[in-house]
């Protein structure tokens, strides 16, 4: 794990974290905070284009962030249920996390779609 680079003070991320297709920031230094909690994402694939398919991959770490105003960068899908998934905000790659509008003031990074500089 320690290429994530995960700050063993808080297990916070201790890289700039940044979409892994365009380089775009998501978030900061130290912004957010490791967990294992499994949920599944749908595949990865531009937001335009038609809605995220059905196809699932269950995913196991994500970087927890507790306000919306912490992301630099970040776009929304439409709700699927009361679940909005996270995208990059310039090339609309993803989804590469999750917000459970039930649940405001948590949202998830998937760990494995994001990358790290
Ligand atoms: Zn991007």
């Amino acid at each position: 794990m320690t290429d994530l680079a995960i700050s063993l003070g808080d297990n916070s991320n201790e890289k700039e974290i940044v979409c892994s297709f365009c380089g775009s920031k998501v978030l900061k230094a130290h912004a957010c905070y490791f967990l294992n909690k499994s949920f599944p994402l749908p595949h990865m694939k531009v937001k335009s284009e038609d809605s995220y398919n059905s196809q699932v991959e269950y995913l196991s770490e994500y970087w927890l962030v507790n306000d919306m105003m912490t992301f630099e960068n970040v776009g929304f899908s439409h709700n699927v249920g009361t679940i909005k998934y996270l995208a990059c905000a310039d090339c609309e790659i993803g989804p590469i996390g999750y917000h459970d509008t039930q649940v405001p003031n948590e949202f998830y990074v998937a760990v494995s779609r994001v990358k790290y500089v």
